[in-house]
């Protein structure tokens, strides 16, 4: 088993690990506390080509595998957790679901401006009444005649207040038992508009605006459906699979960032006359902290390998990946306010961000799958090998 990165892996990441030194780290606490979309940064995000990062080349992209955006994404999550979301919304969940489902044309048509940074990406799929279950969703698309006429609400969507091209989910019907058929549908707002509404007010990843979408008689051109109308679940568990080993980067970013800096705290800050690493329960925590941390990257790894090797519907991928989503999640949640801990009252205070990053890593447990829908989805595969 060969653990060293390739050359181009290990140039993304420098190449993201020099963005963050030199133009988001002199900014992160003020992009947090701002509360405003970062659009320069985004901007020069896209000027490096990660918002393309996994779109081919032939599209506009940078054609980078797909450990190199992971990398890439890692990196961005050490510095800001809110620019990384929007990183992750672009490849993760709306390049890799047009490039898995989209057909030649439409990926002609909608890639290269996703490539460039011009339009930003949304995943529309949770409803008021429909997060873990998507079943439960309201929103309905009906065909009239050459378009698909949408209504209904979408919660909590990741920058859905200044994305413009979306992939949204609705009910296109029923199946024979009842239960709903969904589909996906591409909807560039120019074309097809809609209303933004609330913009949520959260605990943390202020610069990554939460938004409720409303599509009231939203006429989306027929042409712009998704792969085949009724397979809009396969679409959302595909991309969601995939999508777990993106929340899983950003957890080991988030944590390494806690560590690193609980690590320097804990070599200088002195009480009783020595350095406060050297007493056992602190010294312990880090020991604990950096295992788990490692741990987790074992786990996303070879999530990743397993997705290289057998493919994206393969369970040991699938139930590999909520493994690695499920734990990585968790420890960021151990590892960051263990640094807050060790940081003692300075922990508490803004200037030393450990604990934003510990605000951070609490969403982490529930988007893209709460871990017990992890739990679930690891034990019904398990129960099937
Ligand atoms: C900051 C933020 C950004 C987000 N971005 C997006 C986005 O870009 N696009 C998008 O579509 N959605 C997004 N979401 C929504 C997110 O994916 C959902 O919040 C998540 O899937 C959980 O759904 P829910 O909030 O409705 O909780 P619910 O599904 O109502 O769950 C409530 C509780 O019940 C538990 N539960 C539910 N079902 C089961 C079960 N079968 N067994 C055991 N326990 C269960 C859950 O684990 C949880 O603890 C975002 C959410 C947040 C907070």
């Amino acid at each position: 088993m060969d653990f060293a990165f390739t050359e181009e892996q290990q140039m993304f990441r420098q190449a993201a690990a020099d963005f963050c030194k030199n133009e988001v780290e002199p900014v992160a606490i003020k992009l947090e506390n701002g509360k405003e979309f970062p659009t320069e940064l985004t901007q020069k995000m896209a000027e490096l080509g990660f918002m393309g990062l996994v779109i081919p080349e032939q599209y506009g992209g940078v054609g980078a595998d797909y450990l190199a955006y992971l990398l890439v994404e890692g990196e961005i999550a050490k510095s800001s957790i809110s620019l990384s979301m929007t990183l992750g919304a672009q490849n993760s969940l709306v390049a890799l679901p047009i490039m898995n489902f989209a057909t030649e044309a439409q990926k002609q048509q909608w890639l290269p401006s996703l490539a460039s940074g011009a339009k930003l990406g949304s995943f529309a799929l949770t409803e008021p009444g429909a997060g873990s279950d998507p079943a439960g969703m309201r929103t309905t698309a009906v065909k009239k005649g050459d378009t698909w006429v949408l209504n209904g609400t979408k919660l909590y969507i990741t920058n859905g207040a200044v994305a413009e091209y979306l992939i949204v989910w609705a009910k296109t019907g029923e199946k024979s038992d009842g239960k709903p058929l969904l589909s996906a549908f591409l909807v560039d707002k120019a074309v097809s508009p809609f209303k933004v509404g609330t913009v949520e007010d959260k605990m943390g990843v202020h610069a990554s605006p939460t938004t409720e979408l409303i599509f009231e008689d939203c006429e989306v051109p027929a042409e712009n459906l998704l792969a085949k109308e009724g397979d809009g679940f396969k679409v959302a568990l595909i991309t969601l699979n995939t999508g777990r080993c993106s929340v899983a980067t950003q957890c080991l970013g988030l944590a390494e960032a806690a560590y690193l800096r609980a690590k320097r705290f804990a070599g200088e800050r002195e009480q009783f006359g020595q350095k406060i690493w050297e007493f056992q329960g602190i010294g312990f925590k880090l020991a604990d902290m950096i295992t788990e941390l490692n741990a987790a990257k074992g786990l996303v790894w070879h999530a990743v390998w397993l997705k290289e090797q057998y493919g994206l519907s393969d369970p040991r991928f699938i139930s590999m990946a909520a493994q690695a989503k499920l734990y990585a999640s968790e420890m960021a949640e151990r590892v960051t306010s263990a640094a807050v801990q060790i940081h003692g009252g300075y922990g508490y205070m803004k200037e030393y961000r450990v604990e934003e990053f510990f605000r951070a890593a609490r969403l982490m447990t529930i988007i893209e799958g709460t871990s017990e829908i992890q739990r679930l989805t690891i034990s019904r595969w398990e129960m099937k090998a």
